[in-house]
């Protein structure tokens, strides 16, 4: 067995016990395995290992990922910050964007998606933290956005995506994850998507197994499987301050 394949076994069985913390069998939470800076050969040894869902947060880096890969059985979702001019770009790999956070996207998703007559799969992302660099709607102007996304026909919402602070306060990072979680149980009874809306992506290598007992349906996780990125996350997030797993 590889070093990969090893440490992605040893992060399905925390997700299971996490599952099992909250009443759940683990096949009710899915693994995105995010694959940033991870060279391909490596996302290979992942996908041999039985991986099929993989995640990015660049378009240009993922872009050329699914390119090295194609052929390989796998899904791909967009996961970071989407500007409306790489819509199409993004449209070539991914199945699912996570990072819903705007109208304006949402237009330009629906209409590239019109023309390539087909659908997407997304989540809307929450900024949970409050912080003013973390992307994502406020929790207070979710249930408007719902209503409003009724009217991009292509696009089909299936709950919410949100980071939560990154603080060793396993209470401030709990407190994150039952924002997200409060909103999908509102959208629920109260969205015209309803129960379509069940899902809640949250969770990353180093809080996963919190996020699994605050009832997320995804977990999206990295660095526990392909070890540290040799880039800040602040290349990823603005203001972030690094963490690992
Ligand atoms: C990188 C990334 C993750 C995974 O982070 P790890 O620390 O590698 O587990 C999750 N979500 C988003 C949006 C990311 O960009």
């Amino acid at each position: 067995m590889t070093e990969i394949a090893a440490k992605l076994a040893r992060l399905h069985n925390r997700i299971a016990a996490a599952a099992a913390r909250s009443g759940r069998i683990a096949d009710a939470v899915r693994l995105v395995l995010v694959t940033k800076t991870v060279a391909p050969d490596r996302v290979r040894e992942a996908i041999h290992a039985g991986q099929t869902d993989l995640g990015e947060n660049k378009v240009q880096e993922g872009g050329k990922k699914a390119e090295a890969l194609a052929g390989e059985p796998v899904s791909w979702s967009m996961i970071g910050h989407l500007q409306s001019n790489k819509v199409k770009d993004v449209l070539k790999f991914a199945a699912e964007v996570q990072s819903l956070d705007r109208l304006s996207l949402a237009a330009a998703l629906n209409k590239r998606l019109q023309f390539l007559g087909r659908n997407l799969d997304v989540l809307v992302q929450v900024n949970t933290s409050n912080e003013a660099s973390k992307y994502g709607l406020t929790p207070e102007a979710v249930p408007a956005f719902l209503k409003e996304l009724t009217a991009f026909e292509t696009l089909r919402p299936q709950g919410f995506m949100t980071l939560a602070r990154f603080t060793p306060d396993e209470t401030e990072v709990r407190r994150c994850f039952r924002v997200l979680r409060e909103i999908r149980d509102r959208a629920l009874n109260d969205a015209p998507q309803g129960e379509a809306l069940h899902h809640l992506s949250m969770g990353m290598s180093g809080d996963y197994e919190t996020a699994i007992e605050e009832g997320a349906t995804i977990v999206r996780v990295g660095q526990a499987v392909f070890g540290p990125r040799p880039l800040p996350d602040s290349h990823y997030w603005p203001d972030a301050t690094s963490h690992t797993g």
